[in-house]
């Protein structure tokens, strides 16, 4: 399943790329989930269709995604086009004004479960996996202000949050490394997974991350493999 956590552009922008010929790898449908909408952003069935709306989407070639007519690749003759048949969505809106965890996907040993998260006024949730005895928390972008989010991550061996601001930075959407160190240490988790970084001194930002949490932490980089401890 994919998990899109909120509709910023680059939480979302690369949906399209992610997506295109993907049939040629994946033949069954793929899961994909996205949060309610309101003033700010529109609910995430009503991104993807216009994105992909085989009519008036931003990219009719993969109307396919959302079960268009035509369904396969090749020309289409109504349009005189070549289309890709991307891999058919099966899509899921997650209520991202509900205070409480949301259960998203469950089938063989895996539980994915969502957390409405404080990110200004967009929508946005974080993803918690647990599978087998392993379990992994996606904080996405957030402010960190709602103690729910640290009971969500209760425990859990792995922890990817982001680092999106300089120490002492006050803005409505991020979290400062301070506040970052606090919810992994009130968390007790495993280890602590930082990316996502702004345009600021990232070893000030450990540094200060640092006085607030005390066990193993990575920064993180594009294509790391992390053991999970
Ligand atoms: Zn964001």
């Amino acid at each position: 399943m994919v998990g899109i956590s909120h509709l910023h552009p680059d939480h979302v922008s690369d949906l399209p790329a992610f997506l295109w010929l993907s049939h040629e790898v994946r033949k069954e449908p793929l899961k994909i989930f996205g949060p309610t909408g309101n003033d700010a952003a529109p609910d995430f069935a009503t991104f993807l269709n216009r994105l992909f709306d085989e009519k008036s989407g931003a990219f009719p070639v993969l109307g396919s995604a959302l079960g268009d007519s035509y369904g396969g690749g090749g020309v289409r003759p109504d349009i005189g086009r070549v289309v890709a048949g991307g891999v058919r969505l099966d899509v899921g809106v997650i209520d991202a004004a509900k205070a409480e965890p949301s259960l998203v996907f469950q089938r063989e040993g895996t539980t994915v479960t969502a957390q409405r998260i404080p990110h200004g006024n967009m929508p946005t949730l974080a993803y918690r996996v647990q599978t087998g005895n392993v379990s992994v928390v996606f904080s996405s972008d957030q402010n960190g202000t709602d103690p729910k989010f640290v009971e969500f991550a209760k425990g859990a061996n792995v922890l990817i949050m982001h680092l999106a601001v300089a120490p002492g930075t006050d803005v409505p959407l991020h979290a400062t490394p301070a506040i970052v160190g606090r919810i992994a240490q009130e968390a007790g988790v495993g280890q602590l997974i930082v990316s996502h970084f702004g345009l600021f001194n990232l070893d000030a930002a450990v540094a200060d991350l640092r006085k607030f949490y005390s066990g193993p932490l990575i920064v993180g980089a594009d294509m790391q493999c992390t053991p999970v401890q």
